[in-house]
């Protein structure tokens, strides 16, 4: 029989062991509908999940929805919206009680001194002609300068087709502003032209990741396998579709047979009541889906499946260590 001891060395199989002990259960949270942004393709505007549902504006709600998500199991809350500094006090509840991650546009800093470790994922859309013309501004200008140097903190970088021979300079100016960058797909969901992927830049851009880890191993937190997984949707010769994700909103999931997915997994809209399909848009086709959290967390339900070879379970191991680095269950 294979066995996990069977297909590692000492070394693997300790990394194997850490992450083991691990357990991460996560949902998502959208701590509010408002953002002081307005990107073309943001998949919570164009889905009108901005609309879903009334915030609940009493804080006093918050904190005991929080110390029942809490109860339910959750260990690791990751606040999205809108724009989550925009309620900083919302924010602080989480922190208190629950790790917790934070989204965000990087405009508003969060203060170190109320949140010291709390771990931001600024996003980040492209160079300057790209954040311009999807995002109205250059985004990078303004949260560099709050975030330089944080050691809590990296840019969630959203590649797209224009992207391709244009990441080095980006990460080359992350790494000069102190800062790590996990890299994504853009799905865009609201059709922007010449935003679409074909097979032939899925291809090209997955040298250029694979190229960037090699290059700036200290500033590029991933690793080949996701890559690999987020370009071509295939894992195991099994490709990424509705039926395979593993980040459905447990009461939306009607599936059969159902797939390997996160334990109780939700994503709460703000008014602590209502609940989205899944960890992104409600409204994408999950045909066309590319969200990198959700293709990480593809693997990483699907543990058993790469206990085959030495090679599928380093892949696995290296995105699970991948995924508690970003949320800080493992240090960089
Ligand atoms: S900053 Fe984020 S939440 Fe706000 S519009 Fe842009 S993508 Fe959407
Ligand atoms: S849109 Fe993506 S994350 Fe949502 S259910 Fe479909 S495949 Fe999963």
């Amino acid at each position: 029989m294979i066995t996990v001891e069977s297909l590692l060395d000492t070394n693997w199989y300790e990394r194997y062991i850490k992450i083991s002990k691990l357990n991460i259960r996560s949902s998502i949270y959208d701590v509010t509908n408002r953002c002081n942004l307005r990107c073309k393709g943001c998949f919570f505007f164009s889905s009108g999940e901005d609309k879903a549902a009334p915030e609940e504006m009493d804080i006093t709600q918050w904190e005991t929805f929080i110390d029942q998500e809490k109860q339910r199991g959750v260990n690791l809350a990751i606040l999205i919206g809108g724009e989550p500094t925009l309620c900083l006090d919302r924010v602080e509840a989480f922190y208190k009680r629950l790790s917790t991650f934070c989204a965000t546009n990087g405009f508003i800093k969060l203060p170190r001194d109320r949140f010291p470790d709390l771990m931001v994922g600024i996003s980040l859309w492209g160079d300057e002609d790209d954040e311009k013309r999807l995002r109205g501004k250059d985004c990078f200008s303004i949260s560099s300068k709050q975030y330089a140097g944080d050691p809590c903190a990296y840019y969630l970088y959203t590649i797209t087709p224009n992207q391709i021979g244009k990441t080095e300079r980006i990460i080359q100016k992350i790494q000069d502003a102190g800062l790590k960058v996990h890299m994504q797909l853009l799905s865009n969901d609201e059709g922007v032209d010449g935003f679409n992927w074909t097979s032939e830049t899925l291809k090209a851009i997955r040298s250029e990741m694979d190229d960037m880890l090699d290059n700036y191993p200290k500033t590029v937190i991933s690793c080949k396998y996701y890559h690999e997984i987020i370009t071509t949707g295939e894992m195991l010769g099994r490709r990424f579709s509705w039926m395979e994700c593993p980040s459905v909103t447990d009461t939306f999931d009607t599936r059969s047979p159902k797939p390997k997915r996160l334990i109780n997994f939700k994503r709460w809209a703000s008014d602590l009541k209502t609940t989205h399909r899944c960890c992104t848009s409600e409204t994408r086709d999950c045909s066309t889906c590319k969200d990198g959290a959700a293709h990480m967390s593809w693997v990483m339900v699907n543990k058993r499946a790469h206990i085959r070879t030495a090679q599928d379970l380093k892949n696995w191991i290296e995105v699970y260590e991948m995924f508690a680095k970003l949320y800080q269950f493992m240090p960089w």
